[in-house]
């Protein structure tokens, strides 16, 4: 579970109704360390206007498309927020371009963070820049297991149960690696 009292970003305060319920994606091909709560979930947990709620476990997919890339690690958190949904893009790509740089001179080599947005409540949102449900999360294992974790109950806009994805859809060898908040 969360430290007490933090003040970001993924559950809105204000409700628990589903139209403040986000959750994104992270997915990070950068070496974790057990126990550590990752730097993309400190900065989900500083966003304005936000208040962090849940942090998936850490879990280990294999790449998709070239095979000859690491495996990454992907995790998904919940979010109460009063931003807009491309107003949190928008914070996302920050904390993206803050962290996500390929630094070349970093001990532990090059890496990468993508922070996606799954889910904006119940909204259906088809923006140039924005599309809600993601895209790829009906297909992707490493989005429907952590979400499933965090969100055991969760039905998507189209109505479909997230169990019925979730058992349909090959593991392709995801693991858990550790809990994100070192509990
Ligand atoms: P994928 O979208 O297949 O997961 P990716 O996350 O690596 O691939 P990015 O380069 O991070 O792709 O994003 C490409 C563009 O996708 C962004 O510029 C963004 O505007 C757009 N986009 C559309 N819908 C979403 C969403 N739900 N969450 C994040 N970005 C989105
Ligand atoms: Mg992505
Ligand atoms: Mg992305």
């Amino acid at each position: 579970s969360l430290p007490a009292g933090v003040s970001s970003r993924r559950y809105r305060r204000r409700s628990n109704s589903s139209a403040s319920y986000r959750v994104s994606s992270c997915r990070a091909a950068c070496e974790m360390v057990e126990g550590a709560f990752p730097s993309w979930a400190a900065a989900l947990d500083r966003l304005p206007e936000s208040a962090l709620q849940q942090v998936s476990q850490l879990y280990g997919s294999r790449p998709m498309g070239p095979a000859d890339q690491p495996d990454y690690v992907n995790a998904v958190v919940r979010l109460h927020t009063r931003l807009s949904p491309l107003a949190l893009l928008d914070q996302l790509q920050k904390i993206e371009r803050e962290q996500g740089r390929v630094r070349k001179d970093e001990r532990w080599g090059p890496r990468t963070l993508d922070l996606d947005l799954l889910l904006y409540g119940e909204q259906v949102i088809q923006h140039e820049r924005l599309i809600v449900p993601h895209y790829g999360m009906k297909e992707r294992e490493f989005v429907l297991l952590p979400l499933a974790e965090i969100a055991p109950a969760l039905v998507l806009p189209c109505g479909t149960p997230l169990t019925e994805l979730v058992a349909r859809c090959p593991r392709n060898g995801l693991e858990i690696l550790a809990c994100a908040t070192g509990e």
